[in-house]
């Protein structure tokens, strides 16, 4: 344990390098020294720092809601509104929200995913989320809730994201209103979780869907691991493939899951599952300190997947 709980200690230092997301004013009130991770396998787990800490998912939430719509409605029907590209622009952006045939590029976006959040299965506003947070309960095997303060928070300060959502519904890629697409995921973006739950939400990638009841075609889960690979940490994806090489997705709140697909980490072995929160986040948006522990992480144990 002394090989990883050291890369920890190093990485905890560096969340004096990164400061909290203001522009949801809620995030503004996290600490900006916590940093705690959890890594899972299917027999054991290992935790650092405080796992009981509740924070929300964020831009995390995207690969799920992603998988849903893409379970329901087919791989094909969900490709004809949001394509799998990487964009190299920030995840709020609208420039290219006029080229591509209009088309958003992809679901880790927030483009793409209010797109998702629009054709996700359900007549109402409330069906809609609980589509995911259903999904969601059966990975982790417990009830989540969202963090109602955030969401306001955020509904309250969506001035690009409404500004996307009237654009998308312009070009014919919401296929609810604008109002309910934006609230439907916004409330998912806060939902709340701790470590352990990312932690085993990443494990599910790893085992392609074997520890959990959540069920959802392997063809599903390899385009979210693809897309997750090439678009999951902001602009940083391509160092992010390139220098730690897992499968990840991070979120503004400084969540992140990590997919191990077979590793050896300490004691664990086999597929591993991690998850990671450190809310002081760096220009980009992703946990600095969780991008420090991930590039140690992946450099001492050999888990580069490619
Ligand atoms: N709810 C956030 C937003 O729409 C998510 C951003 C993120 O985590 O990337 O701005």
């Amino acid at each position: 344990m002394k090989k990883l709980q050291g890369i920890y200690e190093y990485a905890a230092q560096m969340t004096a390098k990164g400061k909290v997301a203001t522009y949801i004013p809620a995030l503004a009130t996290a600490d900006p020294n916590a940093f705690a991770v959890s890594l899972v396998s299917m027999e054991d787990k290992i935790v650092f720092g405080e796992c009981t800490q509740l924070f929300t998912l964020q831009s995390v939430v995207k690969v799920f809601s992603f998988m849903v719509a893409m379970n329901h409605h087919g791989i094909k029907e969900i490709m004809r509104y949001v394509d799998v590209e990487p964009t190299g622009d920030s995840f709020d952006s609208i420039v290219r929200l006029e080229s591509h045939n209009n088309k958003p590029f992809n679901p880790m976006i927030n483009a793409g995913a209010i797109t998702v959040a629009s054709l996700l299965p359900g007549e109402t506003m409330h069906e809609k989320v609980k589509s995911v947070t259903l999904f969601l309960e059966k990975i982790i095997g417990k009830k989540v809730h969202i963090d109602n303060e955030v969401y306001l928070s955020e509904y309250h300060a969506a001035d690009y994201n409404r500004a996307i959502a009237y654009i998308l519904q312009a070009n014919g890629f919401l296929k609810s209103d604008v109002e309910e697409a934006l609230q439907v995921y916004l409330q998912l973006c806060s939902i709340s979780v701790n470590v352990e739950d990312l932690a085993v939400m990443a494990l599910y990638f790893a085992t392609n869907g074997k520890n959990s009841a959540a069920t959802c075609s392997k063809e599903v889960i390899h385009i979210a691991k693809a897309l997750m690979f090439t678009c999951g940490m902001y602009n940083a994806s391509g160092k992010f493939a390139a220098f730690i090489g897992l499968p990840a997705k991070s979120g503004v709140s400084g969540a992140i899951i990590a997919v191990v697909k077979n590793g050896t980490i300490e004691h664990l072995q086999g597929p591993i599952g991690i998850g990671i929160y450190g809310p002081a986040i760096d220009q980009v948006g992703n946990s600095v300190a969780g991008i420090a522990f991930l590039t140690q992480l992946s450099k001492e144990f050999d888990l580069f997947c490619l």
